[in-house]
């Protein structure tokens, strides 16, 4: 096992590796930017260092400084959370080189499923299940064309190497194709560097159900059920829950046999998350994130298992603490993403937290980084905090949320939890009955028609 390990990220998700290493014995490490001074990941590691200004480019993004803060510090591991370099190959590649284990999966894993051409071609050979789409990058305007008539429209422009729903364009009729490729071209230039795009059948009403996997690299893999994320705003998660309303035991565990399969051959090292849409009983693989996921605590919430501390089990060279027969799903658990953002216009809100008074109880867990007198920076993602509840079934736990999000006050910024007050009323969320564009039409339709608020 680990001495220390060194924490590249921040927020919420710094703290929650924060304490699973002080759980297990290792020494912590929080880096931050001059932003982030005050932050709570860095008031309780048990050393800081300050890696710069606060432009991600320039402090969580400078590889050259986070790995002067191990040599300085001593660390021999990083985990790199999500988001920032979690998955950048080159990234694990220097760490190696530097002796500096890197809490996730090898370099080689991290690249092919970086790019999403031959994550598909990958998952294909493997035996999982595909959107169909174009088999390579678009070369041109009229080979897209020829792609899409022979497919049917709509029609989904996508970036190789996107993400968090950037470079992403929906084409309903030929003539406008050509625009629609530019756009997404112009969009993945700015955003990875990369104005690769490729195509893909747009489905019409599918849910976004993902695999949680667990690999320890020499051919061992599990996997730890599925989540539902399909409620979500411009392609981003709002909402996730485990199990999905919408599986059976039977498919739950047709698709984990087929992932689990497909991970031992790849002899995949650490936790990922296989991504797909769900629709007419059929799963479509779209992509795979090498790395823990935002919404990785309602998994752990119904296996009982501590994902981060699995992590950094199998980065020291473990085995895996379970065997697929011993993995168990207990209860229903749902996330809710707390952002600090106007719940109505999404406009971000940084600023002073005034009063802060999560809620608590029996089932009841706040992933969050943020404190009464905390000052939210204007530089970063606006995710402030999680609301994970657990209940015995599904209807427990949403009763559950109801009550927590009455009992949630954050006062001095605006935050998504009215968002969700209203959510937890509607029919079709307590019967599960939603895919990945109910909450944008939920959001168009005028407020009053929306259920009061308590
Ligand atoms: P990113 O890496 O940018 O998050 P994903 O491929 O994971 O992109 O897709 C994000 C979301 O976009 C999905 O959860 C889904 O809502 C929507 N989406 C992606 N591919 C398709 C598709 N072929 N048809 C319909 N919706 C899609």
């Amino acid at each position: 096992m680990f001495d220390k390990v060194l924490i590249a990220n921040r927020g919420e998700i710094a703290l929650r590796v924060l304490r699973a290493c002080r759980e297990i014995g290792i020494a912590t490490v929080a880096v931050h930017s001059t932003a982030d001074a005050d932050a709570m990941h860095v008031r309780l590691a048990d050393e800081s260092v300050c890696i710069g200004p606060p432009p991600a480019a320039e402090s969580y993004l400078n590889i050259p400084r986070l790995v002067a803060a191990c040599e300085i510090t001593g660390a021999d591991a990083i985990h790199p959370g999500y988001g920032f370099l979690a998955e950048n190959a080159r990234f694990a590649e220097i760490l190696e080189g530097h002796g500096i284990t890197f809490i996730g999966p090898s370099p080689e894993h991290i690249r092919i499923m970086g790019d999403k051409i031959e994550a598909k071609a990958t998952a294909r050979r493997l035996g999982i299940p595909v959107v169909p789409g174009s088999d390579g990058p678009i070369a041109n305007t009229a080979q897209a064309a020829s792609i899409a008539s022979a497919m049917g429209y709509p029609v989904l422009v996508k970036a190789t190497a996107g993400g968090g729903g950037r470079g992403m364009k929906v084409v309903h009729a030929p003539e406008d194709l050509d625009a629609a490729i530019k756009t997404a071209r112009a969009e993945a230039a700015a955003a990875f560097g990369n104005d690769s795009v490729y195509l893909e059948r747009f489905l019409s009403a599918p849910r976004h159900i993902e695999v949680q996997v667990f690999g320890d690299g020499r051919g061992s893999a599990i996997h730890l059920g599925e989540r539902d994320c399909s409620l979500q705003r411009r392609h981003q998660k709002v909402w996730e829950e485990a199990p999905s309303p919408a599986l059976n035991a039977s498919e739950r565990a047709g698709i984990g046999a087929i992932i689990a399969a497909a991970m031992q051959k790849l002899k995949y090292r650490g936790a990922g998350t296989v991504e797909f849409l769900y629709e007419d009983g059929k799963f479509f693989f779209i992509e795979m994130n090498t790395r823990l996921q935002v919404e990785h605590p309602v998994t752990e919430m119904i296996t009982g298992l501590d994902l981060v501390i699995e992590q950094i089990r199998v980065a020291s060279g473990n085995t895996l603490t379970l065997k697929q027969s011993e993995v168990t799903f207990t209860g229903h658990a749902i996330e809710c993403r707390i952002n600090a953002e106007n719940p109505e216009t999404f406009m971000p809100s940084p600023g002073k937290i005034e009063y802060w008074h999560p809620p608590g109880g029996l089932g009841v867990r706040v992933d969050s980084g943020a404190y009464q007198g905390y000052r939210i920076p204007p530089f970063y993602d606006s995710l402030i905090g999680k609301l994970i509840v657990h209940g015995k079934n599904r209807n427990e736990a949403l009763m559950r949320l109801k009550r927590c999000l009455s009992e949630f006050v954050i006062d001095g910024i605006d935050t998504t939890i009215p968002l969700f007050a209203r959510l937890v009323k509607e029919p079709d969320i307590a019967n599960g009955l939603y895919n990945i564009h109910w909450l944008e039409s939920f959001l168009k339709k005028p407020a009053q028609s929306h259920s009061s608020m308590p």
